[in-house]
């Protein structure tokens, strides 16, 4: 079963930024209200990710960490219904055959704390009591430090950084009720509250997508035909410094995709002709039997039930939005 987790790591553990992807999708199934995220060294010496949420059990600690047996689907009704980020019961498995990892855990109303520890092939199901507020501490070091191999495809720390703090934005972004940290070799990077006022979540989007942005920013909230688009489009006054800054989330969920990406580019091409390179962080809700977001489970893919419903829908909304402040038009 080790080596079929070393396979299976591929898939999910490609470098340090997916393996924080999942540990930080871990927190939030757990319910966590604050996520803190440190990493070293880009994330290649160390990357640890405390929670508040609800914990691991004392008897389910070994099996989190063995493949499926833990998988939050249990049938095929589950796999329909399912709200959870993770249901394929393998991250921490793939993760452990390719680091040294450490899980500490105190389930919610426990008064102790455990711990399991994996190294590679070797996995110790030992459960020792340690000193833990409730909630989980996953520590992931030295990745890929028994796949030569894999560990020559990580670039430099300062790219795998980026990468890392890329996924922390796009999370962050998702989820304005959850606390997040981030430090990158002992230094804080960001530091953000949970936002529940509208001011909150601006000023999440400004400390994660630059002040700039926010200040250039058009903000949007329509509803029509069961859709409500929300979020933030930048005014051709704002000049870019990320190379990308781009968002779109369905029902809460990152998403990249071509039809979404087509309605966007149009709607700016019309109304702001020479802006070709939208900046946006933007969100569509849609009612979840319209919409089917477990297309692929790595990948940020959705599929509409009615696109051309959606694609009009994003177009007609960000269009009337953005030809209302056309720059220069002073016909008014
Ligand atoms: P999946 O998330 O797909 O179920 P993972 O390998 O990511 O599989 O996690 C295995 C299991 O370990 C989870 O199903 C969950 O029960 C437990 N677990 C992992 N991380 C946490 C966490 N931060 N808080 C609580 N439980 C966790
Ligand atoms: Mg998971």
């Amino acid at each position: 079963p080790r080596l079929a987790n070393q396979i299976a790591a591929g898939e999910v553990v490609e470098r340090p930024a997916s393996v924080t992807k999942e540990l930080i999708e871990n927190a939030l199934d757990a319910g966590a209200s604050r996520v803190e995220v440190e990493v070293e060294q880009g994330g290649a010496r160390l990357i640890r990710v405390r929670d508040d949420g609800d914990g691991i059990a004392h008897d389910q600690m070994p099996l989190a960490l063995s493949r499926h047996a833990t998988s939050k689907i249990h049938s095929l009704d589950d796999l329909e219904a399912v709200s959870s980020l993770g249901f394929r019961g393998e991250a921490l498995a793939s993760i452990s055959s390719v680091a040294r990892l450490t899980l500490t855990s105190r389930a919610r109303g426990e008064t102790e704390g455990w711990c399991v520890e994996a190294e590679g092939q070797d996995m110790q199901t030992r459960v020792s009591p340690a000193a833990h507020p409730q909630g989980t501490t996953v520590e992931v070091r030295d990745l890929f430090f028994n796949t030569p191999a894999r560990r020559k495809f990580l670039r430099t720390e300062k790219t795998e950084f980026n990468h890392l703090e890329e996924n922390l934005r796009r999370q962050a972004l998702s989820r304005f009720d959850v606390g997040f940290t981030l430090q990158h070799n002992g230094r804080a990077v960001q530091s953000l509250r949970p936002a529940t006022t509208e001011r909150d979540r601006q000023q999440r989007v400004a400390s994660l997508c630059g002040s700039q942005f926010m200040e250039h920013a058009l903000s949007i909230d329509v509803e029509a035909s069961g859709l409500r688009l929300q979020g933030w489009v930048a005014l051709p006054t704002f000049s870019r410094s990320q190379a990308d800054l781009q968002y779109f989330f369905v029902n809460g969920r990152p998403i990249r995709d071509r039809l979404v990406a087509h309605a966007v580019r149009q709607a700016y091409r019309d109304v702001l002709y020479n802006q070709r390179h939208p900046a946006f962080v933007l969100y569509l809700e849609v009612d979840p039997a319209n919409v089917d977001v477990n297309v692929h489970p790595t990948k940020h893919e959705v599929r509409f039930r009615d696109g051309r419903l959606v694609h009009d829908f994003l177009f007609r909304s960000l269009h009337r939005a953005l030809a209302e402040v056309r720059p220069g038009d002073d016909s008014t």
